[in-house]
């Protein structure tokens, strides 16, 4: 089921996601809605506030772009980005590694908004897949940078909030008037 996806003002996408204490049948239905979704939009990655639900469980999928790179590493040895998607992140941890990178993001909740976001350009990761099983591993380019997008969001936390002031400044119409309208369709409900 495609779920409709929260746009930048709605109160979910500013809330810290709970810990999914069990993967349960519920859990992986909500995650198969969620690719559903993310797909039906076009992203690499969907987290669960970006659907009203203040949950640390994202998705990603980077198959799809050709044009930037990922790199991804397990037990320390290169593995196959593709083989490896699509992503279920349930109860992340990320832990910074290398040097930071400035790169363009977009964001679900921001149509038509891109900007810079420094981010680090390696991270390594800890999370439950879909079967509530731990798994780990090191991420670089697109992927390492779509991994802190999400668990960002899993935090309440925006890719507006990691800009610069001078990105900020440029995007700041467009964010405005997309808060704007989001506030008068709540406003409508
Ligand atoms: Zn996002």
């Amino acid at each position: 089921m495609v779920l409709p996806v929260v746009k930048y003002g709605h109160p979910a996408l500013r809330q810290k996601g709970a810990r999914i204490p069990q993967v349960t049948d519920e859990t992986r239905q909500f995650v198969a809605d969620m690719f559903e979704t993310m797909r039906h939009a076009h992203g690499v990655g969907l987290a669960a506030q970006q659907v009203g639900r203040a949950l640390q469980l994202a998705v990603i999928d980077v198959r799809g772009v050709t044009d930037r790179p990922s790199q991804l590493w397990i037990d320390g040895h290169p593995a196959s980005v593709d083989a490896f998607m699509p992503l279920v992140l349930i109860n992340p941890t990320v832990t910074p590694v290398g040097a930071r990178v400035r790169g363009p993001e977009g964001c679900l909740s921001f149509p038509e908004i891109y900007g810079d976001v420094e981010r680090q350009g390696e991270v390594e990761v800890t999370a439950w897949n879909e079967r509530g099983e731990e798994y780990r591993f090191k991420a670089g380019g697109l992927l390492a940078r779509a991994v802190q997008h999400e668990i960002d969001h899993l935090n309440g936390i925006l890719f507006i909030d990691r800009m610069d002031s001078a990105t900020r400044a440029d995007v700041r119409p467009d964010v405005e008037a997309l808060l704007a309208e989001t506030k008068a369709r709540m406003a409508k409900k």
